[in-house]
């Protein structure tokens, strides 16, 4: 079965629910982008996927930038944060940044102060993922969650403050160092635990240290994986299907067949950062291929 193709336009936000054990996870927005279609599906021949993500005239296709809230008890964690608001129009114009919802806006609507958040988790420091997390207020940097303890993998925040040639264009120091400063930052490496039963594992391939994030993996009940950038969006869930930005496209090919059998084999709800359509599925076997089951 294969899923309907992705829309063109941003769809109307819903703020969609599901839980995994004690977690109760809501899909938040953080707005839109659109990138160059040929970009996010690598070597896949464009008559091909412009069947599954129709592109613009001028060949972009539309991703959503969709942040998770993972609610149990007292903690309140936000899972990536989104693109934010510093961004010259310039560059608004060139990812065609729509600002069609705000991470503030939508955790407002889901009855949560930046206050009251207390841990925000990243996957890896694409600012396309963590440029939500600083704000400026009165001419200066400063964390949009005050009272939050934010984490990344180790090798993610080195490469932010100095991405060299290749991988700078994805990268923006100041993403992480006003959080830094005021260590309000953890570096996790390897399989790292922010809270029990949350579990980030630090995969690379798309990036030096991009990372899964598991709810409740291996207790009663349903567990979920944030995919990040490992399976962009529900159109991306065949392993070759791998996008032009990766850097290790060998490394990616393997955390991809491996993750993506893992959660098929097991019947895990998948979060899905980019795609516009689907905030959650649970990819499943069908036959040699994979195919998405909306959740
Ligand atoms: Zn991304």
């Amino acid at each position: 079965m294969s899923i309907a193709p992705a829309s063109l336009e941003p769809p109307r936000y819903a703020p969609r629910k599901v839980r995994a054990g004690e977690w109760e996870i809501t899909a938040l927005s953080d707005g839109h982008m659109r990138l160059d279609g040929g970009s996010m599906w690598g070597v896949v021949p464009a008559a091909m996927w412009r069947a599954w993500t129709p592109s613009a005239p001028d060949n972009t296709i539309l991703l959503a930038l969709r942040p998770f809230l993972a609610v149990r008890g007292k903690d309140v964690v936000v899972i990536e944060v989104g693109i934010g608001a510093r961004w010259e129009p310039k560059w608004r114009r060139i990812y065609q940044i729509l600002a069609t919802e705000t991470l503030a806006g939508s955790l407002r609507a889901a009855g949560v102060a930046p206050e009251d958040v207390t841990h925000v988790v990243a996957s890896h420091c694409h600012w396309d993922h963590i440029g939500a997390q600083v704000v400026e207020r009165g001419g200066k940097l400063a964390p949009l969650f005050p009272n939050a303890r934010h984490f990344a993998p180790a090798v993610e925040i080195d490469v932010a403050k100095k991405p060299g040639h290749a991988r700078a264009p994805s990268y923006r120091a100041e993403d992480v160092t006003p959080l830094e400063e005021r260590g309000m930052l953890t570096a996790y490496t390897g399989v790292f635990e922010p809270l029990p039963g949350m579990r980030c594992h630090v995969l690379g391939g798309h990036s030096d240290g991009v990372s899964v994030i598991t709810l409740n993996e291996g207790g009663a009940g349903e567990t979920a994986i944030f995919w990040s950038d490992v399976v962009p969006t529900a159109h991306h869930i065949q392993p070759p299907y791998i996008m032009a930005y990766d850097l290790d496209v060998v490394r990616s090919f393997d955390v991809r067949s491996q993750w993506i059998e893992r959660a098929a084999k097991a019947g895990w709800i998948g979060l899905f950062y980019h795609d516009v359509d689907h905030a959650f599925g649970r990819i499943a076997r069908d036959g040699r291929r994979y195919a998405l089951a909306t959740v």
